[in-house]
């Protein structure tokens, strides 16, 4: 299956996975584990979670992506939340946490610092 996107976090792969498929393309995440993994080391290509589709739809993958980067690069900053559990970030978008599972608490994004 050919890469459509490399993503920076894990996140950010799954939203794309989701974008994909609420336009009717099955994609699948890869690297979760490595990126999981990867310790001290410093992110990098090889470490980076990557969003798979399958050849046939590639073309219109690549065209969803571009419009998945930008409205994703858009909301980014404003809408993510912090796992209580782990402390991971994560999209509006998701109910649980990417990366533990938790319930997304319904908190408000107040700085209490
Ligand atoms: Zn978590």
């Amino acid at each position: 299956m050919p890469v459509v996107y490399s993503a920076g976090h894990p996140a950010e792969a799954h939203l794309c996975r989701q974008y994909l498929e609420a336009h009717g393309i099955e994609a699948r995440v890869d690297g979760e584990i490595l990126w999981q993994a990867r310790g001290d080391l410093p992110p990098n290509e090889s470490t980076n979670p990557t969003v798979l589709v399958s050849d046939e739809n590639i073309e219109r993958a690549r065209a969803l992506v571009v419009e998945f980067e930008s409205s994703h690069a858009a909301g980014r900053e404003l809408d993510s939340w912090s796992c209580s559990q782990c402390a991971e970030d994560n999209p509006s978008s998701f109910d649980v946490c990417w990366n533990c599972g938790a319930t997304a608490a319904p908190q408000n994004q107040e700085d209490v610092s």
